[in-house]
């Protein structure tokens, strides 16, 4: 699509409805494919500013709450709107800034105001509010019951650190920006560093959607600057009352002690590290084109800097597993590099590499083409027993980039005890012929039952469908509370609290719990769902 109004980029911080330049060391988002720094620069923003940002998001917190579902879901399509309005401009500066292909930035485009207008769906509806009507029971014995209304309610105004991964789909009006707007919530964006000038133009649309919808100065802010100043700021902010993060395991650790450790609490909904384990069931051997093929996509896909990544793949040592691994390895030696995100992914990938390749527990299998050009990752592949594996946890460390480990196991046993051995995972996949080995997987699915967010069934995990019934979540260390998503419409949940009114009378109650239930919501009325109609 077309731009029409270019925007001018000027560095500045988004504060509420206005603009104004930081006064912090500047930063600058820079080509990982040339090296070249780009202009403008980002003087990050100092205290008064973040004081000012979360000021305004409290002050706008009990107007933008009480707008109904209806206005609210039109101020989110609105912003979808303002981002495809973006068109050209928002492509060429997400190529610029990320390295990555057209089609990935149409795509992400795609799912971000995709997700926008999910949101709004699903709030329009009255999903998120989880109505729930006891009516009372006077004649009741031994005692009567009064009158009990449940609802959802949003918690405040929240943080989102944007992604280094996703410079749409997880960033300035990503999926967690998205999904606390549709809850109710102010939201300010710490803006990420590798992709600033993408982040002000998205962050500009969301104000000129603020502007015609009519809603609070406040209900966003988008602010620049290192993460261990601004974003430390923000989340110690008495204001602040949740975090919505993706990143390394370090930082969000590092958010998730800061939160903890205020006078109020807050809850950090972080998503972290994850290698993702696919296990091959013997019967999978049937069909070892298929696998290399899925694999191998799965794995370099985005030079995988996806945190569905395949890390790990584990198997029972068979007659077919050496041909597996000669055309997995014949595969990868012929990949091609492939621009990484930001210098810093790329020399963290390099050094996990190089940890791999130290460790005398492992053996490179094959390594892609070199490349002199900056940032290149060339996948990698490494294999080692189902014992060392059992016995050294650092071998399950992430390694974030096209690299993953081969692990051949000797016995069932072995294979079921490194399910049971792993940390919490965002997915774990399995590939059996589905008639087989039926035993075998259903004790390894109970275990990645355990660990997991998504289990997936003779596919891979590269790729994330943004629907309602998605699980983008799973145990730590993948994420730091496993009862949540990010990505679907259940990631709205992160953002809302349950609160019952007692013994009220019908004018003093929020529509979706009135008896007239004036917007026609799915109620659960004397525990039956009273649908709509
Ligand atoms: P990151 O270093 O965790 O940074 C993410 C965001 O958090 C940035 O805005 C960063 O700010 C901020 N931040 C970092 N440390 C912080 C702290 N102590 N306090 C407050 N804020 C802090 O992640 P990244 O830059 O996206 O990538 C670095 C590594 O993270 C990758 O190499 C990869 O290993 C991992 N990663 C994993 C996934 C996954 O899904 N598993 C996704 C992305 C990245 P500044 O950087 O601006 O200071």
């Amino acid at each position: 699509m077309i731009t029409l109004n270019m925007i001018k980029l000027n560095g500045n911080q988004i504060i509420g409805n206005s603009e104004q330049p930081g006064n912090e060391a500047v930063i600058k988002s820079t080509n990982p494919l040339t090296g070249q720094q780009l202009d403008p620069g980002y003087k990050g923003a100092n205290k008064a500013q973040v004081n000012e940002a979360c000021l305004l998001a409290k002050n706008a917190f009990d107007t933008y709450r009480n707008t109904s579902l209806k206005i609210r879901a039109e101020f989110l399509e609105e912003i979808a709107n303002e981002i495809e309005n973006l068109g050209d401009q928002l492509t060429k500066k997400f190529i610029e800034e990320s390295g990555l292909p057209e089609g990935r930035a149409k795509g992400e485009t795609g799912r971000t105001v995709g997700q926008l207008r999910m949101f709004a769906n699903h709030i329009k509806n009255g999903f998120a509010t989880n109505a729930t009507i006891d009516t009372a029971l006077l004649d009741r014995k031994p005692s009567a019951r009064t009158d009990h209304r449940l609802t959802n309610i949003p918690l405040g105004p929240i943080v989102v650190f944007g992604a280094s991964n996703f410079p749409l789909a997880f960033s300035v009006a990503g999926g967690d920006t998205a999904s606390a707007l549709a809850a109710g919530c102010p939201v300010i964006v710490k803006g990420h560093s590798a992709h600033l000038g993408t982040s002000e133009l998205v962050g500009k649309a969301i104000i000129s959607a603020i502007k015609k919808c009519g809603m609070p100065n406040g209900t966003f802010s988008l602010l620049f600057g290192s993460g261990s100043i601004v974003g430390q700021e923000l989340v110690s902010n008495k204001e602040i009352k949740g975090i919505g993060f993706t990143g390394s395991r370090k930082g969000g650790l590092a958010i998730l002690k800061t939160a903890q450790s205020r006078k109020e609490p807050i809850p950090v909904y972080a998503e972290m590290s994850s290698i993702n384990p696919v296990f091959l069931l013997p019967s999978a051997f049937e069909n070892i084109q298929s696998i290399v093929d899925g694999f191998i996509n799965s794995l370099t896909m985005g030079a995988g800097q996806f945190c569905t990544n395949p890390g790990l793949l584990v198997f029972i040592e068979n007659n077919e597993s050496q041909k597996l691994i000669k055309s997995l390895s014949d595969v990868i030696v012929k990949t091609n590099t492939q621009t990484m995100l930001t210098e810093n992914i790329y020399n963290s990938y390099c050094a996990g590499l190089s940890r791999l390749e130290k460790n005398k527990k492992i053996k490179l299998l094959a390594k892609s083409n070199s490349s002199t050009e900056p940032n290149q990752c060339q996948a990698a592949l490494f294999e080692t027993t189902g014992k060392n594996f059992l016995s050294n946890t650092d071998l399950a460390e992430e390694v974030f980039g096209a690299s993953s480990l081969i692990v051949k196991c000797e016995t069932e046993y072995e294979m079921e005890e490194i399910a049971k051995s792993i940390e919490g995972q965002l997915t774990g996949s399995l590939h059996l012929n589905k008639d087989q080995d039926e035993k075998l997987a259903k004790r390894i699915i109970s275990q990645l039952e355990l660990k997991v967010g998504r289990i997936i069934f003779n596919q891979f995990p590269t790729g994330v469908e943004v629907c309602n019934a998605m699980v983008h979540g799973g145990v730590y260390p993948a994420t730091s509370d496993s009862r949540s998503t990010s990505v679907g419409s259940t990631a709205i949940n992160r953002f809302l609290r349950p609160i019952c009114y007692q013994n009220f009378p019908q004018t003093y109650l929020r529509d979706e719990i009135k008896d007239h239930n004036p917007n026609n919501i799915t109620q659960l009325l004397n525990g039956e769902y009273k649908s709509s109609t």
